[in-house]
């Protein structure tokens, strides 16, 4: 079993780097972003709960989607390992991950963190708003408050993976191929030890 976080601002690439990931490693992609669009695309009461924060750039409240990782962990006993990507974004659902993989006897291998300029960020997502469909994305104010609420909430996630260790921070910006390159070359390293 190898899991990763994937780690980085909102618009630093995870979701493009892990749909290369998963292909190269033969893992479980669990985005949470994904899941809760999916959600409010099957307009369910857990997807209607949570767009009226997405849609503010607000994070979801931490048990909507602890309970969602957990029900995704349960559904896959036979994955060669997961990614995660978009979890955990607070201190709370990085203890309750631990815990959670724990019951499994298992536990995170890296967190790898991408690096990408703030000036970068609101330039990708508002690209990315011109052609996603993502109401979270068209609008200056909401990408701010992505900003502030990662910067606030999220990044303290990262300290919580430093205390044992698990935090390589890998630069976001350059070509997708050159990124893919420096986090595959740090799962490598660390494949050989598993
Ligand atoms: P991005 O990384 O571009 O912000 P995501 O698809 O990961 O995009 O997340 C979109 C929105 O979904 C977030 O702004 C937040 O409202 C919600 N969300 C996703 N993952 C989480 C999480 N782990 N905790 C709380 N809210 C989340």
């Amino acid at each position: 079993m190898f899991n990763l976080i994937l780690f980085g601002p909102p618009g630093s690439g995870k979701g493009t780097q892990s749909e290369k990931l998963i292909a190269k490693y033969n893992l479980k992609h669990l985005s949470t972003g994904d899941l809760l669009r999916s959600e409010i695309a099957k307009k369910t009461t857990l997807g209607l709960e949570a767009k009226k924060f997405m849609d503010k750039g607000q994070l979801v409240p931490d048990e909507v989607v602890i309970g969602m990782i957990s029900t995704a962990l349960d559904q896959n006993p036979d994955a060669a390992g997961f990614l995660f990507d978009g979890f955990p974004r607070t201190s709370k659902q990085a203890e309750a991950l631990d815990n959670l993989l724990k019951l499994k006897n298992l536990s995170i291998n890296v967190m790898l963190a991408l690096d990408v300029t703030e000036e970068e960020l609101v330039k990708r997502l508002l690209k990315r708003g011109e052609t996603s469909g993502r109401p979270d994305d068209n609008n200056d104010q909401v990408i701010r408050t992505r900003i502030h609420e990662y910067h606030k909430k999220t990044s303290p996630v990262a300290d919580h993976y430093k205390k044992s260790n698990k935090v390589v921070l890998v630069k976001g910006e350059g070509s997708v191929d050159n990124i893919f390159n420096s986090l595959a070359k740090e799962i490598d390293v660390r494949l050989v030890k598993v």
